[in-house]
């Protein structure tokens, strides 16, 4: 190895991000070193505190610091209309887009069998308590528009609908195959307010 035991260590542990390969890792590790120690202590830091701190919101599911987060804790979000979206990043693309004021539940991923991931797995079980204690009328599943999204949204549509709770699904103007994550905040806009019954 080229690198010192302390710099291969750090290259390793940038890797861990998604989307950086060695060279990348290698390129952040020798410019924090180089350039930027005091960024790279901030950056170890606010790591180091976020993995504490953050969990989930005990009703929604979305990352938060508070038992119930901040959206669920708020009186000005709709209860009526409920949003299921995979990830919480999916979640801030539509609250950065200001489409939506209801309340979301976030499945922390999708069904996806082979890899062993059923509804359990997602908190379905939890998802189906909050259709029957609450005064949700709408479920708009804004699960991503790849197969295993669709097989979600399909599935979950299924046990809103055997509840006489009317079902939305997200469409227009997303590419078949489309991740919310990536989608600009003007198309996103159009298929959530362009949301058709399903
Ligand atoms: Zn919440």
């Amino acid at each position: 190895m080229l690198e010192s035991d302390a710099i291969g260590r750090l290259i390793e542990a940038l890797r861990t991000l998604p989307g950086v390969g060695p060279k990348s890792a290698r390129r952040m590790a020798f410019y924090l070193l180089e350039r930027d120690r005091d960024g790279g202590r901030e950056l170890a830091s606010a790591l180091n505190h976020a993995v504490e701190v953050v969990g989930h919101c005990k009703i929604c599911h979305n990352l938060s610091e508070e038992e119930v987060c901040r959206i669920c804790a708020s009186s000005r979000r709709d209860p009526s209309i409920l949003c299921v979206v995979e990830s919480p990043t999916d979640l801030q693309s539509l609250e950065q887009a200001a489409i939506y004021s209801g309340r979301y539940f976030v499945l922390m991923g999708h069904l996806s069998p082979l890899d062993g991931i059923g509804p359990e797995a997602l908190g379905i079980d939890r998802l189906q308590a909050m259709l029957d204690s609450s005064e949700i009328k709408e479920v708009v599943l804004a699960t991503n528009l790849t197969v295993e999204g669709e097989a979600t949204a399909h599935y979950i549509g299924e046990l809103v609908r055997s509840r006489g709770i009317k079902v939305t699904r997200i469409a227009y103007g997303v590419p078949v195959g489309g991740e919310l994550e990536y989608i600009d905040k003007s198309t996103l806009t159009r298929a959530f307010t362009g949301r058709q019954e399903v």
